[in-house]
C-alpha cells in the first residue's frame, strides 16, 4: 500500500489521478489533496478519500466549516497553509499536477525531504529543472515524469546507457487548429481552441496545444529532466498520437513507446513505479488505426514553437520569462482580451528582453518569472 498525496486534484490530471486511485484502492491511499479554485470538486473529493491533510488558497475556512457538517470525526482531516507545508507531509510519492510555476516550492519541498516526485507541473521543470534534478541527487529522492512524452522516453531508457542515447524524439498531434488556414487563425476563438482533437487537458496546457508552445515546453522539460542538449531532441508531427516519444540509440536503432492517447499509462507507470500497472489503458489495436503519419513541425504555421526552441537555446532566463509570459497570454486570449496570433506576437517581444539571463538561482526564478509578467501586461494592456 502506497500513500499519494496529489497537489491539484480537482485539475483534469488530478482527477485522472484520483481515477486511477479508485480502480485499485488495495495498492493505493490518499494522504493529501489541494484545489486552486473548484472548493465543490475538492469537498467531494475529501469525503470520498478521506486525506489526512488538504489545502486550499481560496477558501480553506470554508471548507473546513462545511466539512464540520458532514464528519463526524472532524479531527480526521487537517487544512494546511500552504502547497509546500501540504508537499512536506509523509506520503510516499506526492503528484504534482498544478499547472504553472505555482508548483515551484512544493516540488523543492519533496525533492529536499528525499521523496518521490511525479510530475506533470511543466512549466516548473522547465523553470527549475536543474535545480530539482540536483536537489534529487543530493536527498535522494525520485522525479518521475507524468508528461506523456516524458514518460515514454523514461520507459524507454530503462536499462539502457545513457551514453549510448543520441537522440529523442517526441510527438506533436499538432493541437486543436492543426486544419485551419493560416490566414484564419487570428480569428480563431476560445472554444476553437479548446477543441483538442486527441487528448482531453486542462484549459492552459490544450491552448498550448493548439500554439505548441505546449511542444517547446516539453522539448526544455526534456532537457531538464534527461539532462541533456537541445539538440539531441527533436519535435516530430504525429496526427494519431499512437507514438508518444522515439529514442534513438548511437546504433541507429530506435525505441518507441506506444499506446492509445490515454494519460492513464503515465499515471499508473509513475504510481506503480518500478513495476507497471495491470489494465492501465485500453490495449492498442493497430490493424484498426490502419497507418501512422509523421511529418516535420511548420515553424510558420507554429511561431510559438520557434520561440520556445530559440529559448531554449539562450538560457534558463529566457525560458522562465517565455513561460510566465505564455500563462498570462493564454489567460488574456482566454478572456477574450488579444487574439490567438497575438500569444505568439507577445512572446517574440518578451525573448529579447530575457536573452542574457543565463544560469537563474532558484531563490531568483520568482522574480524573473514576476518581470516577465510584468512586461507582457504592459504589452497587452490589461490583467
Ligand atoms: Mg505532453
Amino acid at each position: 500500500m502506497k500513500t499519494v498525496t496529489i497537489l491539484g486534484s480537482t485539475g483534469s490530471v488530478g482527477r485522472q489521478v484520483l481515477a486511477c486511485i479508485r480502480k485499485h484502492p488495495e495498492s493505493f491511499r490518499v494522504a493529501g489533496l489541494s484545489a486552486y479554485k473548484n472548493e465543490d470538486l475538492l469537498r467531494e473529493q475529501i469525503e470520498e478519500f478521506s486525506p489526512t491533510h488538504y489545502y486550499n488558497p481560496g477558501g480553506a475556512v470554508e471548507i473546513q466549516s462545511s466539512l464540520f457538517d458532514f464528519l463526524e470525526d472532524k479531527s480526521y482531516t487537517k487544512c494546511l497553509s500552504s502547497l509546500e507545508e501540504l508537499a512536506s507531509i509523509p506520503a510516499d510519492i506526492v503528484v504534482s499536477a498544478v499547472s504553472g510555476i505555482a508548483g515551484l516550492w512544493a516540488a523543492v519541498a519533496v525533492l529536499k525531504r528525499g521523496g518521490t516526485l511525479a510530475i506533470a507541473n511543466k512549466e516548473t521543470i522547465v523553470c527549475a529543472g536543474r535545480h530539482l534534478k540536483a536537489l534529487e541527487k543530493k536527498y535522494g529522492g525520485k522525479m518521475i515524469p507524468l508528461d506523456t512524452e516524458h514518460s515514454a522516453i523514461f520507459a524507454c531508457l530503462k536499462g539502457e546507457p545513457q551514453k549510448q542515447v543520441r537522440k529523442m524524439i517526441i510527438t506533436a498531434s499538432g493541437g486543436a487548429l492543426r486544419d485551419v488556414p493560416m490566414e484564419k487563425l487570428s480569428k480563431v476563438t476560445p472554444e476553437e481552441a479548446l477543441y483538442h482533437p486527441v487528448w482531453k487537458m486542462g484549459k492552459k496546457i490544450t491552448v498550448d496545444s493548439a500554439t505548441l508552445f505546449n511542444k517547446g515546453l516539453e522539448v526544455i522539460e526534456a532537457m531538464r529532466l534527461f539532462e541533456v542538449s537541445v539538440d539531441s531532441i527533436e519535435v516530430l508531427m504525429h496526427r494519431e498520437s499512437v507514438i508518444h516519444a522515439l529514442v534513438e540509440f548511437t546504433d541507429g536503432g530506435c525505441k518507441a513507446l506506444m499506446s492509445v492517447p490515454d494519460m492513464a499509462l503515465s499515471i499508473e507507470n509513475a504510481l506503480y513505479y518500478p513495476g507497471h500497472g495491470v489494465d492501465s489503458v485500453a490495449p492498442l489495436d493497430l490493424t484498426k488505426i490502419g497507418a501512422l503519419h509523421f511529418a516535420q513541425p511548420d515553424m510558420e504555421r507554429y511561431p510559438c514553437l520557434r520561440l520556445a526552441l530559440e529559448a531554449a537555446r539562450a538560457g534558463e532566463g529566457a525560458c522562465i520569462a517565455l513561460s510566465a509570459a505564455d500563462e498570462v497570454l493564454v489567460d488574456a486570449f482566454l478572456r477574450g482580451k488579444i487574439k490567438f496570433t497575438d500569444i505568439a506576437n507577445c512572446l517574440g517581444k518578451v525573448l529579447p528582453k530575457f536573452r542574457d539571463v543565463t544560469n537563474v538561482d532558484l531563490e531568483d526564478i520568482l522574480s524573473i518569472d514576476e518581470r516577465a509578467r510584468k512586461y507582457t501586461y504592459s504589452m497587452i494592456g490589461a490583467r
